[in-house]
This record gives C-alpha cells, structure tokens and sequence, in this order.
C-alpha cells in the first residue's frame, strides 16, 4: 500500500520541523497524517509531534498539517 507525501502549501517541501523536548525534529507527514521521522541519531519521538504546530523545513511558513497540499512530485 502507497502512501504519499503531503507537502509545504508555500514552498513544496516534503520536510517539516518541529521541537520536541527541546530538540529539533525532521519528519515526513503522510496524507494519512502519520508522521516519518527522518532525524539522525534514532531518539527522536513521532508520538510526541503536534500536527496543529509545525514549520516548513525549507520556508518560514508554519501551521496545522491540514494546511498542507498532496506532493506533486
Ligand atoms: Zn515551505
């Protein structure tokens, strides 16, 4: 089962950042909502990512994972 990639309404990133106990997270999100991890170093927590709270990793934009668009590839 294919699952896409939701990205940046502003800029088409397929990565996001948020904190999570003080440290930086980079993840995917899924157009199921399930968040991807792909932070180095493996103690990163998707558990804990808000999806009504995060940042673009390439733009300023920030917001709710609803904002974001199906990935054009
Ligand atoms: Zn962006």
């Amino acid at each position: 089962m294919e699952s896409e990639l939701l990205a940046c309404p502003e800029c088409g990133s397929e990565i996001f950042t948020t904190m999570v106990a003080e440290q930086k997270i980079d993840f995917h999100v899924s157009t199921h909502y399930l968040t991807l991890v792909t932070s180095k170093g493996g103690s990163s927590d998707a558990r804990h990512i808000h999806l009504n709270n995060i940042h673009c990793g390439l733009c300023p934009w920030s917001g709710n994972a609803r904002d974001l668009v199906i990935s054009g590839n």
